[in-house]
């Protein structure tokens, strides 16, 4: 796209190169697990690999969704591999996490959404790796039958993650298939079911939403009880992608950082390069110990 603006300086990139990357990378490979770090391209995958720190993605690599900012391929998902939870089990064991981030693809083909296989999930790392915490990035459940929530939320992982995306009115274009009031919903549902749980939301900038969308998305997510709070800026994974509508300052960032706080998030983290799951485990950590 002709019109996409310059990426500025600070979208730095490090090419991954180091060892522990080339470990965790190996390890991945050989438990067969697919990872968000990789089929979103995510930036931060040299810091976060080097120091062990990977999103396992479960449930395939094909989504019934097709989100237009998401370079997941859009399709018929295969069967459900039985056998997954026990090599994620197995593979953080290994990599000897302290904090786990599990997400999946979109899986609106099943019953369920794929809820008790997240549940087994959660479960089978609990079993392997008591100490570690469990952070779960959810699908919607919005063609889930009753009860699929629940399932996930009775298996107690330490942070429930739902991403809200983007502003309501970016919908229609950045996230057909999904409704903004069913997501807030589906995480203020999480704390009525278990009020001890963290539940954890976030948004990408740079789509062409405006500040005052972004303060009211934050108004929001409090009114739903959420806890923390992530905001990213959004990154063209390939030309038939979303197109970038700006790149958000760093001092814009700090801004929303603070106006966050303000608004009473427990944890915000507002950068260029955020993630949803970056430095999701040290950041829980110190919210913990603080
Ligand atoms: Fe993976 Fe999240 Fe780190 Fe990106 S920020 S590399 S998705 S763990
Ligand atoms: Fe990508 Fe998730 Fe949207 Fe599927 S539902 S297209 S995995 S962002």
């Amino acid at each position: 796209d002709q019109s996409q603006p310059k990426k500025p300086d600070w979208i730095r990139v490090k090419a991954p190169t180091s060892q522990g990357y080339k470990d965790t990378r190996d390890l991945l490979r050989e438990h067969r697990l697919s990872t968000v770090c990789e089929e979103a391209g995510c930036p931060n995958v040299g810091e976060c690999w080097s120091q062990g720190h990977a999103t396992m993605m479960i449930m395939g690599e094909i989504c019934t969704r097709g989100c237009s900012f998401c370079n997941v391929q859009t399709g018929k998902p295969n069967a459900l591999d039985a056998f997954e939870p026990g090599r994620v089990a197995h593979a953080v064991q290994k990599l000897g996490l302290n904090h786990v981030v599990l997400t999946s693809v979109d899986r609106d083909d099943l019953d369920d959404g794929g809820a008790e296989h997240f549940a087994q999930t959660i479960r089978a790392i609990r079993h392997r790796s008591p100490k570690s915490t469990i952070e779960v990035l959810t699908p919607d459940f919005l063609k889930s039958k009753p009860g699929a929530l629940e399932t996930v939320v009775e298996a107690r992982p330490d942070v429930f993650n739902h991403n809200l995306e983007t502003v309501p009115g970016l919908y229609p274009t950045v996230r057909p298939g999904a409704r903004y009031f069913h997501s807030l919903r589906l995480l203020q549902r999480v704390k009525e079911l278990d009020p001890g749980m963290f539940t954890k939301s976030g948004i990408m900038v740079g789509l062409g939403e405006d500040r005052q969308g972004v303060l009211q998305v934050m108004d929001d997510m409090r009114a739903a009880d959420i806890d923390f709070m992530t905001i990213g800026q959004y990154l063209q994974p390939t030309p038939k992608h979303h197109r970038v509508d700006r790149f958000v300052t760093p001092e814009e960032f700090k801004s929303y950082e603070k106006a966050a706080y303000g608004k009473g998030f427990l944890m915000v983290s507002a950068t260029p390069l955020t993630r949803s799951s970056y430095h999701a485990g040290d950041d829980f950590a110190r919210m913990r110990t603080a």
